[in-house]
């Protein structure tokens, strides 16, 4: 772990205050806490599972330094517990009154629940992580199912973090798979926000950059190291995982972390794709297979030269507001999506004036834009076998979807979020069908086999 590399990151950081990550870290759990809320009692929250994990040897620390404890509230292990709104309430009423600070030892679910509890309650927290599978450690925000959709509420992320090496290399194979897989998203991700940089929609920030796109390429090689249970391979992706976190906090906005592939990963989030899995379908492996399919997007547009694009011919074909809503809510199913991707994509929407603006710029930056970009991503091949090296799924078909549900999704997707990326880029360049018809055509990479 470099250590300085996260001080760095931590003095950016607007809620985070203290990382420790280290082989034996749950049994500082006690001084660590003594030293960033002194004189407060805790309280442990917990599922059975993690609690089993973790429970005893956090519980230990914390009254061995002499921290008052509360009763832990400990959630049922079965069925997986599940990011629905109704579990914050219930851990809320349990809080409220307790006058302590609560100590979450979970990962992605767990610690979202809490983190949006404490908030609630008024109180900073701190979460002991017991699984390497997402960066949502230290990134503020929760994602919680209420009234009927995946929304990110807003809470500031934990004050501080624990891990122990030794309990998140004992994690199930399939969570450290799913962290390892968001990681290797921020590859899309960066390329992303170089698009909407040259595109002068959204500069990119350098810290916010560094903190995730320095390490990137360190921390997502050897990924078959982590099925082997190799330390120094965790001991990298955890760093990546907490960095991306980090990052957020430091750029106040999950632009640094988060680019089409999210995007796809949110929309079939929203649409509960996998969620009847046990253990449900992992954001990870979603974001995963997304990112294959964001790359293979890359190449493809890569391939062209859009600096000869025929703006005066796309202009003309651009649809009016309009036509664009109409098509938006003919793309979705569900009456919450389709009002918010309504909304999103108004949002985003340019008329005929700013598309031939943003276009003629578009030629001018492409060149340069272009070999950033190659420098910046990695084959879908290369993402793809990475991902299965990591034992991650890397195919429509094994999280769920057919090849047209798979091919679908590259539009569907593009109306959700207002964030620019390369589906808007291509999008705007009405390249976007045609380049998706390539992608599944004899010989593209989505080609039926
Ligand atoms: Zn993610």
């Amino acid at each position: 772990m470099d250590d300085e590399r996260i001080k760095q990151a931590l003095r950016g950081a607007t809620d985070t205050e203290d990382v420790v990550i280290e082989a034996g870290g749950l049994s500082r759990v006690g001084e660590v806490f003594s030293k960033n809320f002194p004189g407060r009692a805790a309280v442990i929250v917990a599922d059975e599972n993690t609690f089993g994990v973790a429970g005893e040897g956090t519980r230990k620390s914390l009254a061995d330094a002499g921290v008052e404890l509360r009763e832990p509230y400990v959630f049922p292990g079965a069925p997986t517990l599940y990011a629905k709104y109704s579990n914050i309430e219930t851990l809320v009423e349990a809080l409220r009154g307790a006058d302590a600070v609560p100590v979450a030892i979970g990962s992605g679910t767990l610690n979202d629940i809490a983190k949006r509890a404490a908030y609630e309650i008024g109180e900073a927290y701190m979460c002991v992580g017991t699984a390497a599978s997402m960066d949502g450690y230290t990134a503020f925000g929760a994602s919680i199912e209420k009234d009927g959709h995946k929304q990110t509420l807003t809470c500031p992320a934990p004050k501080v973090v624990v891990g122990d090496v030794d309990v998140l290399v004992g994690a199930p194979e399939d969570m450290t798979a799913a962290g390892y897989a968001d990681l290797l998203g921020k590859i899309t991700s960066g390329a992303d926000w170089l698009v909407a940089d040259a595109l002068g929609l959204e500069e990119i920030d350098r810290d916010g950059w560094s903190l995730v796109q320095d390490g990137l390429r360190e921390w997502v090689r050897g990924p078959d190291g982590l099925r082997a249970g190799d330390d120094e391979a965790m001991d990298r992706l955890t760093e990546g995982l907490v960095m991306s976190g980090l990052s957020m906090q430091s750029y106040q906005s999950s632009r640094t972390a988060s680019g089409a592939e999210h995007q796809f990963s949110h929309l079939w989030e929203g649409e509960g794709l996998g969620r009847d899995r046990n253990p449900p379908l992992s954001h990870g492996f979603k974001v995963g297979v997304a990112s294959v399919a964001i790359a293979a997007l890359y190449e493809r547009i890569l391939e062209r030269d859009l600096s000869n694009l025929d703006v005066d011919s796309v202009v003309a074909a651009w649809p009016l507001w309009e036509e664009v809503e109409a098509k938006v809510r003919s793309l979705h199913t569900m009456d919450e999506l389709e009002e918010a991707a309504v909304k999103q994509s108004g949002a985003k929407y340019v008329d005929a004036d700013g598309l031939r603006a943003r276009l003629e710029l578009l030629t001018r930056e492409w060149p340069g834009l272009r070999g950033r970009l190659e420098l910046q991503l990695l084959s879908a091949a290369e993402i793809r076998d990475m991902l299965a090296s990591a034992g991650c799924p890397t195919s429509p078909e094994e999280i769920g979807l057919n090849r047209e549900e798979f091919r679908a999704t590259y539009r569907r997707a593009l109306t959700i979020r207002s964030r620019y990326t390369i589906l808007d880029l291509a999008n705007e360049a009405n390249i976007l069908d045609e380049c998706v018809e390539e992608l599944f055509a004899p010989g593209g990479f989505w080609a039926d086999l």
